[in-house]
């Protein structure tokens, strides 16, 4: 299914959403058939380690992982468009690696390749840190081709997980309200955005952020499209929400600042030509494009 955003947005530069890896959930718990792509001169592998990508040659390396069969978890992510099986295993920490977001930043690989890699990361750093029972402590056995791990001592299973952020554009009359986080590069303004909670909706979870963070009351609360952000499993729902009062008061924890901004300034950042150099999330992140889209509506 494609998501919303490049539907009304071809051409984009949206990172993470173009996948063309078909999951085949149905073939999971089909060790053989499983162990048959792992073998298969076909075969593409991704190897992560932390942030970043087994590389050769300053190149992604598909290669099948240095190691003994049986010696390295592999997880199975898929079939490609080509029919291609693909999996993802941790890399040794010792082999040269591409870090991700400059990957991403720098537009340096086609979009479908770096989708690729969302889900081979978010997965791979799940097993990593789910080596033992979150229950009762006993080490775990990876089962479905990645997609679950099992305690061997108390049966308790345990799924990958991915977290909800939402990211939320407020409008008000004109203008649009973006904030900036102290450790973001000089001059760059975004969407709000934060966790969501245990029991909330998602337009509680909009409510509650932008009241945090910048004291502005929000409602009509409308989603627009979402994006995974393998840093390392959330996915960002990207929505547009009205303001009852252009008032703010900035947390100061999460923002450094806050600030409503009319369109004619926002054009201006989205296009890298504001007069104090103020810009607005660069268009790989769902927040430019949540943006750009907002000032079409105030
Ligand atoms: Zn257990």
């Amino acid at each position: 299914m494609q998501n919303l955003i490049s539907q009304q947005l071809p051409g984009t530069k949206i990172g993470f959403i173009s996948s063309d890896i078909d999951r085949r959930a149905d073939l999971r718990s089909d060790s053989g058939a499983i162990l048959t792509y792992r073998q298969s001169d076909s075969a593409r592998f991704i190897g992560i380690s932390g942030d970043a990508v087994a590389s050769r040659d300053q190149k992604p390396d598909y290669d099948r992982p240095f190691a003994p069969a049986g010696e390295v978890e592999t997880i199975f992510l898929g079939l490609d468009a080509g029919l291609d099986p693909w999996f993802a295993y941790r890399a040794n920490s010792a082999v040269p690696t591409l870090a991700l977001r400059p990957i991403l930043l720098g537009g340096l690989l086609p979009e479908v390749e770096l989708s690729r890699f969302a889900q081979a990361r978010s997965l791979v750093h799940w097993h990593e840190r789910h080596g033992f029972c979150a229950n009762c402590g006993a080490p775990t056995t990876m089962q479905d081709a990645g997609y679950r791990r099992q305690c061997p001592a108390c049966k308790a299973e345990h799924f990958p997980r991915t977290d909800p952020v939402v990211i939320m554009v407020a409008m008000h009359g004109g203008a649009i309200l973006l904030g900036r986080q102290a450790a973001w590069p000089e001059g760059m303004y975004s969407a709000l955005a934060g966790f969501m909670e245990p029991g909330e909706t998602i337009e509680q979870a909009v409510i509650r952020e932008t009241w945090e963070e910048a004291g502005v009351r929000v409602r009509d609360v409308r989603y627009i499209a979402s994006q995974p952000w393998p840093f390392p499993a959330s996915l960002m729902i990207g929505v547009h929400a009205v303001a009852e009062e252009r008032s703010l008061h900035v947390d100061g924890n999460e923002l450094q600042d806050a600030r409503w901004f009319e369109r004619d300034e926002i054009n201006l950042m989205l296009n890298r030509k504001h007069p104090g150099n103020l810009y607005a999330a660069n268009p790989y992140a769902i927040a430019h494009h949540l943006i750009g889209q907002a000032i079409e509506h105030v």
